[in-house]
């Protein structure tokens, strides 16, 4: 395979077609490298070959023979293809039964030898296999055994690849992870007793034990630990070498708004506002992450901040990921912030400003460029010198707030929700348009679960305040695993609680791995509602393709209670509030994290209306259900996230998505050793060489890592 590279395209490589190509590229696969980087989710492992006559029924199993016998047979009442055969090792003989694989009596001939892993059944007739795994010997090569000996890789797919095709390939290709550059530093490798790169490489694919495995998934879990942590010394030192405008704290004011708010603040809340007031008060630039369980009141501490902020005389700016988010930040600000401060939106589809004059405000000055019957048109450009000049002086927005080159007069706080879905670049982006010389404060806030300690070793850079309790008078949301038999009643209690004015959500999984985007998923569910189940209902739509002004309207039209159900992919995951939706129906709920169904939880139980989340799953796995059952009974965030590790499979290598985290392929956050020793050795490489000259490699592959986690 001389003509290989890493970076030649997967059609170049023998036996290729185009279809399978396509069916790889939709899982990301373009060249050799990303086969090589492709790597498997778990293993079945199959041990070592047993004599027949030494097989018990239960256990799984691999058996190597001779085929004595094969055929096909149909079984005319099913409609079912059978494909019997008979093997025979020297000690016994073994009956092996296939379903509705006719295919198989051409591959497999009398007198071939054979490898087969399954299961072993017992029934009148005696030992048997169902539908095992196969491999034909290639009588030359006897070492060669890929999928039915030993631990056998298993990889995400998509739809008509199989797990045959893809370790075929893998195989194929695997010696070109000799030609992988191994960026991590040499000392670092030596002191931690690390794999090379192309070993962790070739033994995660293959592995010959399970010491392999552990080793190889050290190696690589701990490039991607060390990138996170590279990031966060960065820019510790960076915060350490800079200057910020101190924000006096406007107690008077302050004590003004928060009497005037229809609720009293949460002890957290009080106690968090306060450790961001009196950071900004320093002369050099606070940076502290606020974390709380969705529903917590994240927004309220910011906006107490923004209020002193703009109470001395300076701009805010609040970053979020999505156009649903700043909408609904931007109405929720306008309400707390807008009689005393003038405040805008700008997004790639949206841009107005609140209020539009300085008349005194009122609710129905928003404008919507988008609207065609707008009478004040507003432009974008009007908006950028608004806040060039300092006139507007809260400004919400998305990522268009870099692209539209906004530049500030004295930005002093930047926030940014759901912070880890911004990289280094674009916070830097935004801080660099201050406007002044000094830093602005920066406040990141998640909603992601996870313990402070390992927050704050995820998040070397950041301060932190958590919010650990909720507002009073919530109702605890019942949360009830569904059986499918069931599924009428639930459809009829979602009927009667819409029939009482409330709404639902409906979330649905993604039902292939390619269908990165859930569309076709929710287009069924949606049709199948819509058309069968509640035909006379008026139901929305939801998923990540649309266009952001449809995305917007479809939110708008569920917010103004419109439609009463929304049918949707995870992307209504992050941050809406819709006070009156008292029903959360997942779908395919075995597909989720635990994590991320608590955060889709979050979405009902607003208001005083009793909430309910109906969880849904056609995997009978007792594992899978007693996860879920998890959710049933807990309802705190932090639980959950741990939960959800522990009832990871054994021999599985990383496990459910877990949202809300920086995208790893596969380390998990928990393994606090290993985060622990990235950050010891990022520390070291930044202290000694911030700029990266002396390790050109490893700029190179933080520069690339950097790139691809933050930009989606
Ligand atoms: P998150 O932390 O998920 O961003 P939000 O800030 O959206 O939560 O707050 C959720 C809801 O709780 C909002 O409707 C908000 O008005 C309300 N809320 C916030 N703080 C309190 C409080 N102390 N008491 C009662 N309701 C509150
Ligand atoms: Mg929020």
């Amino acid at each position: 395979m001389n003509y290989l590279s890493l970076n030649t395209e997967i059609e170049k490589i023998n036996r290729i077609g185009q279809a399978t190509a396509k069916k790889l590229k939709k899982l990301g696969i373009r060249i050799v490298n990303d086969l090589l980087f492709y790597f498997p989710f778990r293993y079945d492992n199959f041990g070592q070959t047993i004599p027949i006559n030494k097989l018990r029924a239960g256990e799984s199993a691999n058996v190597i023979g001779r085929i004595e016998l094969i055929q096909n047979k149909r079984s005319p009442r099913k409609r079912l293809h059978i494909t019997e055969a008979l093997i025979y090792d020297g000690t016994a003989n073994l009956k092996v039964v296939w379903f509705n694989q006719p295919f198989l009596a051409k591959n497999l001939k009398t007198g071939d030898k054979i490898s087969l892993s399954g299961r072993v059944e017992t029934d009148y007739s005696g030992l048997s296999m169902i539908s095992p795994s196969y491999e034909k010997l290639d009588p030359r090569n006897l070492q060669s055994l890929v999928h039915t000996q030993g631990f056998v890789p298993n990889y995400h797919l998509t739809s008509n690849l199989t797990q045959k095709q893809l370790r075929f390939l893998i195989k194929q290709i695997i010696g070109q992870a000799d030609k992988v550059i191994d960026w991590l530093p040499k000392e670092i490798k030596q002191e931690l007793k690390m794999l090379d790169l192309s070993q962790a490489i070739r033994k995660v694919h293959f592995p010959k034990n399970e010491a392999d495995i552990k080793k190889s998934r050290e190696r690589l879990a701990f490039n991607e630990l060390f990138l996170v942590q590279l990031e966060s010394q960065f820019l510790k030192r960076e915060i350490k070498l800079s200057r910020a405008e101190p924000i006096i704290f406007k107690e008077k004011e302050t004590k003004e708004f928060v009497d005037s708010l229809p609720f009293k603040l949460t002890d957290s809340q009080r106690k968090a506002a306060w450790e961001i007031l009196r950071d900004m008060l320093e002369g050099k630039p606070m940076s502290r992450l606020l974390e709380g369980d969705v529903g917590s009141g994240k927004t309220l501490v910011a906006v107490i901040a923004m209020l002193n902020v703009v109470l001395n005389g300076k701009q805010a700016v609040l970053m979020v990921p999505t156009e649903i988010l700043a909408r609904q930040h931007f109405e929720t600000i306008n309400k707390y912030l807008g009689k005393t401060s003038r405040i805008a939106i700008l997004t790639s589809s949206q841009f107005s400003i609140f209020p539009p004059k300085a008349d005194p405000p009122r609710a129905d000055n928003f404008q919507f460029s988008s609207d065609s019957d707008t009478k004040q048109k507003i432009s974008k450009k009007f908006i950028l010198e608004k806040i060039n000049n300092g006139e507007i002086e809260i400004i919400i927005g998305t990522h268009a707030l870099i692209q539209e080159n906004v530049l500030f007069k004295n930005l002093a706080l930047a926030i940014i929700d759901e912070q880890h879905r911004f990289g280094v670049e674009q916070r830097a982006a935004i801080l660099s348009r201050s406007g002044t010389k000094l830093s602005p404060h920066l406040l990141s806030m998640t909603a992601t679960p996870i313990p402070r300690s390992l927050a704050l070793a995820l998040y070397g850079e950041l301060d932190i305040s958590v919010i650990r309790e909720m507002p009073q008078g919530r109702k605890k949301i019942i949360t009830k695993l569904v059986e499918e038999n069931k599924r009428e009643f639930a459809y009829k209690f979602i009927r009667e609680q819409i029939e009482a004015g409330r709404q639902a959500f409906v979330i649905c999984p993604l039902i292939d791995f390619s269908d990165k985007l859930g569309i076709k998923s929710v287009e069924e569910e949606y049709k199948k509602l819509d058309k069968v189940i509640f035909p006379d209902i008026k139901i929305g739509m939801l998923h990540g393709r649309m266009k952001p002004q449809d995305k917007e309207k479809v939110m708008q039209d569920f917010l103004d209670n419109k439609t009463k159900i929304l049918v949707s992919t995870s992307v209504v995951e992050v941050g809406v509030d819709v006070p009156n939706a008292a029903i959360m129906m997942i779908e395919g709920a075995d597909r989720f994290g635990l994590a991320q169904i608590h955060q889709f939880r979050g979405r009902v139980g607003r208001s005083e209306h009793q909430s309910y989340c109906f969880l849904f799953t056609d995997n009978e796995a007792g594992h899978t259900k007693k996860r879920l059952v998890a959710l049933v009974n807990c309802s705190d965030g932090f639980e959950l996230a741990k939960i959800d590790l522990k009832f990871r499979g054994p021999g599985e290598v990383y496990g459910t998505e877990q949202k809300g985290f920086p995208e790893l392929k596969i380390a998990s956050l928990f393994d606090y050793n290993l985060m622990k020793l990235a950050k010891e050795q990022a520390e070291k490489i930044i202290n000694k060489d911030p700029g990266l000259n002396l390790y050109p490699e490893l700029k190179k592959e933080a520069e690339k890592w950097e790139k691809e986690v933050h930009l989606e």
